[in-house]
């Protein structure tokens, strides 16, 4: 069952971060996930949950607003169990993620944005709708639903604990729904309370202001394209309760640092990763990293899913050979 593939991924040593920055880096690869990344474990929580409480009876259609990962995670599992999905994609979503959640077999439609549920033509706004008017259709809301949060409190960072064997002094992660820095986060805080937890989102994204003044700021409408992060409402998934401290970086920088990070370890980041490792780039020296410090950077998904929007810049596609020969007999 693909329940067992969920999870338990590894945790390796990241040798040029660790040197660029004169630390112990290391990197939960998330992408080993069936579904290729770190939305597989929410998405497998809020079916059972849902499942378990009769919010949904066989055969039904398992509903989710998402930047795509959520979505291949929900429409694998619930095809797996003898159920359907229906997800609502913002047309943000890369081309490479709609591909995979067709494969998958899912019934997905494009939205203008994800701007919460408040927007008339937002993938929440739609899936709620959807899921109330249509029989046996169960919106998962991942921007809610506490399962989100309790999936990454039960297995992330419980992960993270044992592999670094109670030594993480730094859990770092991008910030979309919350659900990961604040169920991971949690957890780490409660094994040793001083520990920082540093969220990242794109610029003009909310949640660092609301972290730091609990107000939304005036101006709430754009923030830098970096799929997968930032957001201009608080989803309840956020818990500012377990978060230190969110840096921003934009989206020009993290292509930049995709791209360097690729040519120097043949390693391709998922976009939100990339954003990861370009705070670390922007703030190296605001964090202030120590020898012996243990840092942990989640890294959700891989880069094959974002070719068409952080690494095809140089790639040049050769003319189809020509095979066509004229034989004069
Ligand atoms: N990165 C990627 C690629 C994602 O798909 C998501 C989920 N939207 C995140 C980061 C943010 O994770 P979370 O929703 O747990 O905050």
């Amino acid at each position: 069952m693909i329940r067992e593939f969920i999870g338990n991924t590894p945790l390796r040593h990241c040798d040029a971060l660790s040197t660029r920055y004169h630390t112990n880096i290391f990197i939960k690869e998330e992408f080993h996930n069936p579904g290729m990344s770190a939305k597989d474990r929410p998405a497998l929580f809020m079916i059972e949950d849902a499942i378990a409480k009769k919010k949904i009876k066989p055969g039904g259609i398992f509903v989710e607003a998402s930047s795509g990962n959520t979505g291949l995670g929900i429409t694998l599992i619930a095809k797996k169990l003898g159920y359907r999905a229906k997800i609502f994609v913002s047309q943000s979503c890369s081309t490479e993620k709609i591909d995979l959640l067709i494969k998958a077999g899912a019934d997905i439609e494009i939205c203008e944005n994800s701007n919460g549920l408040h927007d008339f033509n937002s993938t929440q706004f739609r899936a709620q709708s959807f899921a109330s008017t249509h029989p046996n259709a169960y919106f998962t809301n991942q921007y809610y639903n506490t399962q989100n949060i309790r999936a990454h409190y039960k297995t992330t960072g419980p992960e993270i604990w044992k592999q670094t064997e109670g030594s993480i002094t730094h859990f770092i992660a991008g910030v979309g729904t919350g659900g990961t820095i604040s169920g991971a986060g949690r957890f780490l805080k409660e094994q040793r309370p001083n520990i920082k937890i540093w969220g990242i989102e794109p610029n003009g994204s909310i949640l660092g202001h609301f972290l730091k003044q609990r107000t939304l700021p005036n101006d709430t409408t754009a923030f830098d394209p970096i799929e997968g992060i930032g957001r201009n409402f608080i989803p309840g998934s956020f818990d500012a309760a377990y978060v230190d401290h969110i840096f921003q970086v934009n989206c020009h920088e993290t292509k930049r640092m995709a791209n360097e990070y690729y040519s120097q370890t043949g390693i391709m980041t998922g976009f939100s990763s990339a954003a990861v490792i370009a705070a670390l780039d922007r703030y190296a020296d605001k964090m202030g990293f120590s020898k012996t410090d243990i840092v942990v950077l989640f890294f959700p998904d891989h880069g094959d899913r974002y070719i068409s929007k952080l690494y095809n810049e140089h790639i040049h596609r050769p003319t189809p050979l020509q095979t066509s020969r004229h034989f004069n007999f």
